[in-house]
């Protein structure tokens, strides 16, 4: 697996790190979404005197590299997360438990269409994160209150 994170970082002209690809392998083994600092903890394991900023910058500049997405929740704090499903498709995300789940749907293709003759423009590119409360959540009865 190591392997494969090596190539799509030389892909995305990102240097290739020990720290990086600890990352990678960090999120990999989560199926939800992990704040840095909780990042920051398990590298420690490896890397004893990592300091929190490298981790928000290594993390920064996967993000912005598009091998990680970062999650932007209510509460303000930043999230990262790491889908390995290449296809074009959004995020439904669970406020309670972390969890993310793929949704292969695509209901914005309508509005490039709309963008196109009504508006005469082209849409590049769309980010939608859908936020929630997953299915275990509501079977718990589970509530998410903003603020
Ligand atoms: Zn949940
Ligand atoms: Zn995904
Ligand atoms: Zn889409």
């Amino acid at each position: 697996m190591n392997k494969e994170f090596s190539v799509t970082l030389k892909e995305l002209k990102l240097k290739v790190t020990p720290k990086r690809l600890a990352i990678l392998e960090i999120l990999r083994n989560e199926s939800v979404y992990l704040s840095p600092e909780e990042v920051w903890k398990k590298l420690k394991k490896q890397f004893k005197r990592i300091g929190l900023p490298t981790v928000y910058r290594n993390l920064d500049e996967l993000a912005r590299g598009n091998v990680i997405s970062q999650v932007s929740h209510p509460n303000r704090q930043l999230y990262y997360y790491l889908c390995l499903n290449s296809s074009h498709h959004h995020h439904f995300i669970c406020l309670s438990c972390r969890n993310v789940e793929d949704i292969e749907f695509c209901m914005l293709r309508e509005l490039e269409k709309r963008v196109k003759t009504e508006l005469n423009g082209r849409i590049v590119s769309h980010i939608l994160q859908v936020n929630g409360l997953c299915r275990n959540c509501l079977k718990k009865n589970g509530t998410y209150h903003e603020g």
